[in-house]
């Protein structure tokens, strides 16, 4: 099943992605660290003393019922801006455990017992997806639930769950909030998307019904933002955010053009209705989404609208002919 998966066309490009994606992450932490590269690291947070975080974590690790695994992606851990050395911090320890790798197979030496743990009734893995359930729902048991979550970028994280066959066993499940990231100094994917840390935070208190965890768990998170905007870092907005306003600058994945496609049409549609004009003897036409690739910035659904307008003109011509 492996040699299959690691063989398989889709995967290799994911595989290149992530790299990437990794390395243009680590490349945009770097620019903060520098200035900081002379002083004195924080020996518990390894972060420079003057925006070490630690004051702000709990006086007592807090005590949960739940058993957090974080799988992490490698190049999660070589970024020097995480939040899952901060949950790890905060919590009582044995419950929150982070297993670095990009595959975990059935034998994992490392880790042992992780392939139970994925197999067990009462592990769920925070993923999205059609069949993710909102995490509130989940019936109370009388053990505690293990919850298993991704750590790294987006894509990333998608690969891990592409690429293992263990990780398709759990229930999936995931939260519903209407917080909004304050994870402000890194690009997350949309305008809901949390850090590792905020994700576990809001997951566990939904688990255990107790709201006051969230503010608890993420106040290191805040005095990191903190720090990093006072010293110059900037704030990133959300991919969703920069794509709406024309502000992205990377290529787009195949799928949320055809998203974006999707929906241009269907707002066109919608006009369409509302238009009284006899559209009887217009020309139908149709466009294979896959041609259109690789556009770069926010014009996208200009550019869409350009590529219709050009087939429609040969349409137009190819009928005069
Ligand atoms: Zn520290």
């Amino acid at each position: 099943m492996m040699e299959c998966l690691e063989s398989n066309e889709d995967c290799t490009s994911d595989n290149e992605d992530d790299f990437l994606d990794g390395m243009y992450e680590l490349a945009n932490d770097e620019t903060i660290e520098d200035m900081w590269n002379r002083r004195k690291e924080c020996e518990r947070c390894r972060r420079p003393l003057t925006v070490c975080w630690c004051p702000f974590l709990p006086l007592k690790r807090v005590k949960i019922k739940t058993n957090v695994y974080v799988l992490q992606h490698p190049f999660e851990e070589l970024r020097k801006l995480k939040t899952a050395p901060m949950l790890q911090q905060s919590i009582e320890e044995g419950k929150c455990n982070i297993i670095r790798g990009k595959r975990f197979s059935k034998r994992n030496i490392k880790y042992p017992d992780l392939t139970n743990i994925l197999q067990s009734s009462n592990t769920v893995l925070l993923f999205p997806g059609d069949d993710a359930i909102d995490i509130s729902e989940l019936p109370p048991l009388d053990e505690p639930y293990n919850l298993v979550v991704l750590d790294g970028t987006w894509t990333q994280a998608k690969g891990m769950y592409i690429n293992n066959s263990l990780l398709k066993l759990p229930k999936k499940v995931m939260i519903n909030c209407d917080r909004k990231s304050r994870y402000v100094i890194r690009t997350q994917p949309t305008d809901n998307a949390l850090s590792t840390l905020e994700t576990v935070a809001v997951a566990v208190s939904v688990l255990e019904n107790r709201p006051a965890l969230i503010d608890i768990l993420t106040a290191p998170l805040d005095a990191l933002c903190h720090f990093q905007l006072q010293y110059g870092a900037v704030r990133h907005q959300s991919k969703e955010y920069k794509i709406a306003n024309g502000l992205w600058t990377k290529a787009l994945p195949r799928k949320m053009i055809r998203e974006m496609n999707k929906k241009a049409m269907e707002e066109n549609k919608d006009a369409e209705k509302n238009d009284q004009t006899d559209h009887t003897n217009d020309v139908d036409f149709d466009v294979d989404n896959d041609d259109i690739v690789k556009h770069v910035n926010g014009e996208l659904v200009n550019s869409v609208n350009d590529e219709f307008n050009r087939v429609e003109n040969d349409i137009n011509e190819a009928s005069k002919s």
